[in-house]
């Protein structure tokens, strides 16, 4: 609880910090502390720091996808590219499709922002799942090993995850980010299938099939906000 209100947060014991930090973004709030950080220490912080906290989240959430104004020329990403949303007042809504940078989207009421959204959010789903399918096939084809099963997840909290049977799950947003991110992430999962762990020997694994994967990553802690705003 901070003040009135209930607020989760995502808590990182770090060896090499000295104090406890706050980050909030638009994925909630991060707090970063010690290792031998005592519950007691914690708590007096967080309400300490309550107002500022709970601020940061209200700025975050005017600017989160409800926000996003669902209408022609709505500027989307794709694969790293900005492109527009046009919308097409049809009466039988046939599927969105993407000619050049332009994402055609026909729809019976231009004014249902909730439909365009859904819509547009289907499409990227498609568009996700094809794109995601291909790349985990080129990079497992390079570790030889057998993916089971390529799924969409809705997370915003993270990229992808990969179960030992053989199933990853990478979230359809992230079709939102170039290329080379997504080929990262992808490459990442692709690798826990030879090392179900982030050592020294996994990143090895990683690197023999994606050698930029440090300034990749980087670039993702960066800028993945972008790619969260749907
Ligand atoms: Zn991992």
């Amino acid at each position: 609880m901070l003040g009135n209100a209930e607020v989760d947060f995502i808590l990182k014991r770090n060896p090499r910090s000295k104090r406890l930090y706050f980050y909030v973004d638009d994925i909630g709030l991060k707090v970063s502390v010690p290792l031998r950080t005592s519950d007691t220490l914690l708590n007096r912080e967080l309400n300490r720091h309550s107002a500022w906290i709970l601020r940061k989240m209200a700025d975050w959430n005017a600017q989160r996808s409800d926000n996003l104004v669902w209408q022609h020329d709505t500027a989307l990403r794709y694969l790293g590219n900005s492109i527009k949303l046009k919308l097409i007042p049809m009466q039988r809504e046939t599927s969105a499709e993407l000619v050049a940078e332009e994402l055609m989207l026909p729809i019976a009421d231009a004014n249902d922002s909730r439909s365009i959204q859904s819509r547009v959010e289907t499409w990227y789903r498609k568009a996700a799942h094809d794109w995601f399918q291909q790349r985990v096939t080129h990079f497992s084809g390079l570790h030889q090993v057998k993916v089971n099963r390529v799924c969409l997840s809705n997370a915003k909290t993270s990229w992808g995850n990969c179960s030992s049977d053989g199933i990853i799950r990478i979230t359809w947003r992230l079709i939102q980010a170039p290329h080379h991110l997504v080929d990262y992430v992808i490459a990442h999962e692709v690798s826990h299938l030879k090392e179900m762990n982030h050592s020294k020997r996994f990143w090895q694994v990683v690197h023999s099939i994606y050698p930029d994967y440090v300034k990749a990553r980087l670039e993702l802690n960066k800028t993945y906000r972008r790619y969260l705003l749907i």
